[in-house]
């Protein structure tokens, strides 16, 4: 009887669990055809420096246009094919899109960088500046610096030597680099020191909460004090508010990107938005604030 429930028990077990493999390969499944079925998308979020006023770049932001589940955000999709060949395939993918979307904008006289963010496994993958140049001469009417590469520390921590190597590599093609949600790794400082890195992104957890929380307040302002210690320009992730952006400039921090400004959205709308953004006064109004 005992090893009949025990059966029992094992076979409850056995099967979800063996649901969700199964789900989970189905997902990963019904991903890899998203790619080929044009089913990805890039969004864009404006990046402005509020102490002058001006826009000086976006982000591109994966979405899965799904047919039946609707636009889907990185989170959903990304877990799943992370550490499958579909990774390298999705970041390839992104790259090419925001190169032809900075083609298109050049086209239109939007001379604007755009942000792509990479992960550590495409970074590290062996021939990343290798096909990253040969996607450069594909479109030789963008200028290699409009294009910037977002990276967390954890890439190039899991492997400094190869992450090095190839970020060099990629800087020689004009490409600068961006220290992503900065503050959320390791040995921050090390790795401050030793990168060609160009942005220091603070993270947006600790930009969320630093008006409440003393502790992230203290971090904001160590990740300032070190960025302009080690003479590296630095944005601030996740200003959803005024008051966000304030305290930033406050703290020595131009640079943003958040809600407060813009969320993320189609390229189709991203010319009518630049245009509209200096009518934004209650932003412009926070430097002249400063400067008087
Ligand atoms: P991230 O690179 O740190 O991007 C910022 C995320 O914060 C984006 O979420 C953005 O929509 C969101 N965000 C921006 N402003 C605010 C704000 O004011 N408040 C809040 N609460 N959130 C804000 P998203 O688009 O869901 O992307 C999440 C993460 O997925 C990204 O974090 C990035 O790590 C990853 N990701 C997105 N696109 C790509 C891609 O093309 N390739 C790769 N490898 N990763 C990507
Ligand atoms: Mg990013
Ligand atoms: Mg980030
Ligand atoms: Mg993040």
């Amino acid at each position: 009887r005992a090893k009949q429930q025990g059966r029992a028990t094992y076979q409850v077990f056995d099967t979800g669990l063996d649901r969700e493999i199964q789900a989970r390969e189905a997902s990963r499944q019904r991903f890899a055809t998203a790619l080929p079925e044009g089913e990805l998308r890039l969004h864009y979020q404006p990046q402005v420096d509020i102490f002058g006023g001006e826009v000086i770049g976006a982000e591109a932001l994966v979405r899965w246009q799904h047919p039946e589940e609707g636009l889907l955000a990185p989170g959903r999709f990304l877990p799943i094919i992370e550490g499958t060949a579909l990774e390298i395939e999705l970041g390839e993918w992104v790259i090419e899109a925001a190169l032809r979307q900075l083609q298109a904008w050049c086209m239109q006289g939007i001379s604007l960088p755009v942000h792509v963010n990479i992960s550590p496994a495409h970074l590290l993958s062996g021939e990343f500046a290798e096909r990253l140049a040969g996607l450069l001469t594909c479109y030789p009417e963008v200028p290699a610096r409009l294009l910037k590469l977002e990276v967390v520390e954890s890439a190039a921590i899991h492997d400094i030597q190869t992450a090095l190597s190839v970020m060099r590599h990629c800087q020689a093609l004009e490409i600068d680099f961006a220290i992503d949600d900065f503050g959320t790794g390791y040995s921050s400082l090390t790795h401050l020191r030793q990168l060609p890195v160009d942005l220091i992104k603070i993270d947006q957890s600790f930009v969320r909460d630093m008006l409440t929380d003393p502790d992230d307040m203290a971090i904001v302002e160590s990740v300032i004090y070190m960025a302009n210690r080690f003479r590296r320009p630095m944005l601030a992730e996740g200003v959803e508010t005024l008051d966000h952006a304030r305290a930033l400039l406050a703290l020595g921090c131009a640079r943003v990107q958040g809600y407060g400004i813009a969320r993320p959205m189609p390229a189709e709308d991203f010319p009518a938005w630049l245009r509209d953004w200096p009518g934004r006064h209650e932003w412009s109004a926070l430097a002249m604030h400063l400067q008087k």
